[in-house]
């Protein structure tokens, strides 16, 4: 068989290693520890030098298993899974950082990783905020300390697109680590390694698990980052070859020390969600697609920001580089439209936090999820108070259309 598609290769990813008594999915292992006849193996799978398993707040086969689904989709080196995405993000910068440091980002951000990188700032390593869809931006922000660069693919909640390739490019050049958050888009729709990316997160809560009943996250090393340049790697972890010492180092100074763990049980779900990954992205998008062509024609709706839209200003680059626009929009009501009565209104869609579900979800985001970090950061990031963002489901076309028309008829 020539090279097996996106789904194809997710669906059989779990038979890829020996599964036990020939189950078809991964059991979930619930057990903490792992005992050994000869206490000499013990010795060797704590020293690295066999594989095995130790304890459970580092290492559970269910989990392995859904970070080598990941690494497949991601066309990764190693995968670690964390407790949420906020984990997999924090316990990452943990492993990597030293005070004194300093990280370029996108102003665009997740509220929450907005506030993690000010945690940073109050402990040592310096952040800039930059306008990340153009890489001038992020070049001007570097310094001789700067140590990663950050962005997401798709912002949450105007849709505006890092200049992914042209970032990509400069990180290779000034051999920075370059790490790309691509929950919004899911490796269905892009492969963050396609640009360079060193390290990807993924919130495993959002479209990866894709059913709202499982948290998780992972970082994917891409095998890309040359770890022999990177001066924080501990001597302990110079080891070997140093395509792995990255990942090792997240594994033991991130996940370990810090034990955001995941649990078997959220592994199991996240993995059987992960099998319609491409068929979920593929309905959600082309709902998306058609309620925002419907929303930006309607007169109630003063703005639709959604990169399918070809007045998008990287609606091209999107074109270009993923497979779909998306699944999550946003948009403004005309002066006078209250947004609160019309979310209230709508009857499919669900009043609530969260994204990339199976289910359509609606928020006053300056009202919620941006509320903590002010009127000023959220005007930076173009986030007005009308500002309602929709995570499009798996519904139905026609009847989310008839909930959106009904719910803007006054
Ligand atoms: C949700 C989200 C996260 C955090 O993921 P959790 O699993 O909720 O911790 C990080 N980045 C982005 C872009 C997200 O949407």
């Amino acid at each position: 068989m020539a090279k097996p598609g996106f789904t194809s290769t997710i669906l059989h990813a779990d038979r890829r290693s020996e599964i036990e008594h020939g189950s078809v999915h991964k059991p979930i292992h619930t057990s903490v520890m792992y005992g050994y006849e000869d206490a000499r193996d013990l010795a060797a799978v704590f020293q690295g030098k066999q594989a095995g398993y130790s304890y459970g707040r580092q290492v559970n086969p269910t989990v392995t298993a859904l970070q080598d689904k990941v690494t497949l989709m991601e066309d990764g080196l190693a995968t670690v899974a964390f407790a949420t995405g906020m984990a997999a993000l924090g316990s990452t910068l943990f492993a990597m950082l030293r005070q004194g440091d300093h990280i370029v980002s996108s102003t665009y951000l997740f509220g929450n990783t907005n506030s993690l990188f000010n945690s940073c700032i109050q402990h040592g390593v310096d952040v800039s905020f930059v306008d990340a869809t153009s890489v001038s931006a992020v070049e001007e922000a570097l310094r001789e300390n700067t140590r990663l660069v950050f962005v997401e693919t798709i912002a949450n909640p105007r849709t505006q697109i890092a200049d992914l390739e042209k970032i990509g490019e400069l990180c290779r050049e000034r051999n920075l680590l370059y790490v790309v958050d691509n929950t919004m888009t899911s490796p269905y729709l892009f492969r963050p390694k396609s640009v360079n990316a060193g390290l990807v997160i993924n919130s495993l809560t959002k479209y990866i698990g894709g059913h709202g009943n499982a948290l998780g996250g992972a970082v994917t090393d891409t095998g890309l980052f040359d770890w022999s340049a990177f001066p924080h790697i501990y001597e302990n972890y110079r080891k070997g070859d140093p395509s792995g010492w990255g990942i090792q180092q997240i594994k033991k100074k991130g996940l370990r020390d810090f034990g955001a763990t995941l649990g078997p049980e959220a592994a199991h779900h996240i993995s059987v969600g992960a099998d319609t990954l491409a068929l979920r992205m593929e309905r959600a998008c082309e709902n998306a697609f058609k309620l925002t062509e419907f929303l930006s024609r309607h007169p109630a709706v003063k703005a639709v920001y959604y990169p399918g839209l070809p007045d998008h200003p990287q609606h091209e680059l999107a074109g270009r580089l993923f497979r779909s626009f998306g699944a999550l929009f946003s948009i403004e009501l005309m002066d006078g439209v209250d947004c609160f009565e019309v979310l209230n209104r709508l009857q499919l869609v669900i009043r609530s936090s969260h994204l990339g579900d199976t289910r359509s979800l609606g928020i006053p985001v300056a009202h919620t999820i941006f509320h903590e970090m002010g009127p000023e950061r959220r005007a930076a990031m173009g986030i007005d108070d009308s500002l309602l963002r929709f995570s499009i489901g798996i519904e139905d076309a026609d009847d989310l259309l008839e909930d959106f028309d009904q719910a803007l008829q006054r």
